[in-house]
């Protein structure tokens, strides 16, 4: 804590001039392990059947312990597909595009010590993202950040990778979906979770019933939110306060084809609440085509959505930079997009946990040892003595080692 603090003041000032940029990765570099052991199987006499709800990252490598603990599992997903806000487009450019998350936060060896290897390098290829050409604009002044500043936040501050040819989704693919596929139950939406009798009995929007010894709820905070799935009985009202104080943002992003760079590496615009980034989601890949992406959360997403669809926001955005760049954005453009809005998919209902140091201890509650919480949003960034953990509050790797920590919980 100490020494994030200290690091903190040291670099203040180019803090300030940056405090718009990311602020999904606005994150220190010194970290220490993660505060759980990824593949270790804490031995136990536990025998009984879980339910995980929701197949993103978390629910996946809940899943991933428990097979190998050879546990009895089911997994339960409202959609026919995995990976939750992690999903990926490999048609609209000639690079894969990560349409959820997207940045690895902090070290690349991050990927590595969520599988339980030790190994500095992973083995897909990925570099270092710091992008010099970086932009900033208020709606009138569009302005360059000096280059020497970025060069000293990236080097003092803040650190990040990205994937070269592969994407987030596939490393999830990969490491956690393909071992424990067999046990998904895909287009099972759960509307119930009634753990008031011995066993846990989870019903799904069709009427199916399943029942287990325990459930852990991977959902997002923002479905929680939405009191979509009802509990029986009702969680505690500590917990339903913890979940309701929790700060989830709606957020889209917008790809669109340009035939030129015309823009810059980073522009990053001023709002009210969360933020809006352009960025040049091809920098640095093995990539011809040019693809501008747009990052949207919390206000300026709020404003999207008063618009009447999909093309109109395209419009608004091509309008705003056309402003910027005297029409030339217009000119260039193919007319090709994708737009992902993550606020008002009905399974997700957000983006991301704004940053917070600390997960509510009222938000881990875990009903009658029978419901357990995982996901994104349930992770600390210290761990109890303070130390900066690799876990990023709202990441990928906060999902991941929240499903394990909550089947650590079950198997202790
Ligand atoms: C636009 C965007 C950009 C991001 N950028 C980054 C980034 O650069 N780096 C980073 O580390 N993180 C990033 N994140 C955050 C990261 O994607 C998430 O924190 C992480 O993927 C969340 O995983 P999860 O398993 O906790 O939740 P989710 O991925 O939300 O998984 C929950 C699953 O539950 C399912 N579900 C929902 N309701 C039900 C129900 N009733 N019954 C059954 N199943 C249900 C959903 O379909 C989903 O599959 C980004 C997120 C977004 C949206």
């Amino acid at each position: 804590m100490q020494k994030f603090v200290e690091k903190s003041i040291l670099f203040s000032l180019s803090f300030l001039l940056l405090t718009s940029i990311f602020s999904s990765c606005k994150k220190d570099v010194e970290i220490s392990t993660p505060t759980t052991e990824p593949t270790t199987t804490t031995p136990s006499t536990f025998d009984g059947k879980v339910i995980i709800v929701g197949a993103g990252a978390a629910g996946l490598a809940a899943a991933k312990k428990l097979e190998e603990a050879e546990i009895v599992y089911q997994i339960l997903e409202a959609t026919e597909h995995y990976g939750g806000r992690i999903q990926k487009d490999e048609d609209f450019a000639d690079f894969p595009i990560d349409l959820g998350a997207e940045w690895i936060h902090t070290d690349k060896s991050i990927l590595n010590e969520l599988i339980g290897s030790s190994e500095p390098e992973p083995d897909v290829e990925t570099f270092l993202y710091q992008p010099t050409d970086v932009y900033e604009f208020d709606g009138t002044n569009y302005e360059q950040i000096p280059p020497f500043l970025m060069e000293i936040f990236y080097a003092d501050y803040f650190k990040e990778y990205k994937f070269k040819n592969t994407t987030w989704y596939d490393y999830i693919s990969e490491n956690f979906a393909q071992p424990v596929e067999q046990n998904i139950v895909y287009n099972a939406k759960v509307s119930t979770i009634d753990y008031s009798g011995e066993q846990v009995i989870v019903t799904t929007e069709d009427g199916t019933e399943y029942t287990a010894d325990k459930v852990i709820s991977t959902v997002s905070v923002g479905v929680l939110k939405s009191n979509f799935i009802n509990f029986i009985p009702a969680l505690p009202a500590a917990q339903i306060a913890a979940i309701n104080s929790i700060e989830f943002l709606p957020g889209l992003k917008l790809f669109m084809k340009f035939s030129e760079k015309f823009y810059p590496d980073v522009i990053s615009c001023e709002t009210a609440t969360g933020e809006k980034t352009y960025y040049d989601a091809a920098y640095q890949k093995e990539a011809n085509d040019h693809v501008l992406g747009l990052l949207s959360t919390g206000a300026s997403t709020e404003e999207y959505y008063q618009l009447a669809n999909s093309q109109a926001i395209v419009d608004a955005v091509l309008a705003e930079l056309d402003g910027i760049y005297n029409g030339a954005a217009s000119q260039a453009y193919t007319g090709e997009y994708i737009l992902k809005d993550w606020g008002q998919e009905v399974n997700t209902l957000g983006s991301w946990t704004a940053p917070k140091e600390v997960c509510p201890e009222d938000l881990k509650i875990s009903p009658e040892d029978k419901v357990y919480f995982a996901g994104a949003t349930f992770g600390d960034i210290f761990d109890a003595d303070d130390n900066i953990t690799s876990n990023v509050r709202g990441s990928v790797q906060a999902a991941i080692l929240s499903g394990y920590d909550a089947v650590n919980k079950i198997l202790e």
